[in-house]
C-alpha cells in the first residue's frame, strides 16, 4: 500500500483523497492537500441539487481538522462552484465542512467535547483557536445536541441553586434524575427560594439547606418548559455541582 493510500485511509472522508505528495509539515503544523475523487458529481451548496460538472473552482482554502499525531492539522482544499439550474452559481456542498467554515465538522465536534471537560479559555489556549470561535462552536453543538434529545416528560425532578455572583446573581438548575442530565438552567437576580416556580411546587419546595423536597411532583416538559404538578413519585435533593462556565 502506497503512502498516499495510507494517508487517504487515515483521512477517512468518503469520496476524497490525499493528492500526490500532499502531506507537508510547516513548523509545528501539518497541512494535508486533498481533492475530490474522480468520477463523482457535485451538489449545489444552497438547495442540494445534483450537478454533473463543476463551473469553476474557489481559491485554495485551509480548513482546520483533527490533530495528526499530536500536531495541529489543516486540510488544504479547492472547493468547486457549480452552476445550479435553481440557484445559479454556488459553492458545492460537502458533508464534512459547512459553507465558508474554517473548521471541519468533526473538528468542531472535538472542540465541543473538550468544552465539556474543561473551560472554554483552556480549550482555546490548548488548541490555539480564538476564544470567540470556541464559544460559538460550543453553543452550536450544545444547541444541536438539545435538538436531538428525545422530548418526554420529566418524572423525577432535582433542583439545586448556584450563586454565580453572591447576593447578585443566582442560577437554578433543574435535573432530570431519571435521565441523569441537566434539564434546565435559569439565571435570576434573586435566590431560588423566592421564585414563583417554587411556590408552584408547594410549601417547603426550596432547594439547599439539606432539606429534601417531598410531596409535590413536577413534570417538566422540555419543549414547553412548564412546571405542572402531577400525582405519584417524588422529588429528591441532588448534590450541588460547580458551574463550570
Ligand atoms: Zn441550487
Amino acid at each position: 500500500m502506497s503512502l498516499r493510500t495510507v494517508c487517504t485511509e487515515l483521512l477517512g472522508i468518503q469520496g476524497w483523497e490525499v493528492v500526490p505528495d500532499g502531506v507537508r509539515i510547516e513548523g509545528e503544523r501539518v497541512v494535508v492537500a486533498i481533492r475530490r475523487r474522480a468520477g463523482r458529481g457535485y451538489r449545489c451548496g444552497r438547495c442540494g441539487t445534483g450537478v454533473l460538472f463543476a463551473y469553476d473552482h474557489e481559491p485554495v482554502r485551509q480548513i482546520r481538522d483533527l490533530p495528526l499525531w499530536g500536531r495541529p492539522c489543516w486540510l488544504e482544499v479547492q472547493l468547486a462552484r457549480v452552476d445550479c439550474p435553481c440557484c445559479g452559481v454556488t459553492v458545492e456542498a460537502v458533508e464534512w465542512v459547512e459553507p465558508y467554515a474554517r473548521q471541519t465538522l468533526r473538528y468542531e465536534r472535538y472542540l465541543a467535547q473538550l468544552c465539556g471537560i474543561m473551560p472554554v479559555l483552556d480549550v482555546a489556549e490548548l488548541e490555539g483557536v480564538d476564544k470567540n470561535t470556541v464559544y460559538r462552536v460550543d453553543r452550536k453543538w450544545l444547541a444541536r445536541r438539545a435538538e436531538l434529545r428525545e422530548s418526554r416528560p420529566v418524572r423525577h425532578l432535582g433542583i439545586d441553586e448556584i450563586a454565580i455572583k453572591k447576593r447578585h446573581r443566582y442560577a437554578t438548575v433543574f435535573y432530570d434524575l431519571d435521565r441523569r442530565g441537566g434539564a434546565r438552567v435559569g439565571a435570576t437576580s434573586q435566590p431560588a427560594g423566592s421564585q414563583p416556580v417554587f411556590s408552584a411546587l408547594g410549601q417547603g419546595a426550596v432547594p439547599g439547606g439539606g432539606g429534601g423536597l417531598h410531596g409535590p411532583v413536577a413534570t417538566l416538559s422540555e419543549q414547553r418548559a412548564a412546571l405542572l404538578p402531577t400525582g405519584g413519585g417524588g422529588v429528591r435533593q441532588v448534590p450541588r455541582v460547580p458551574l463550570s462556565r
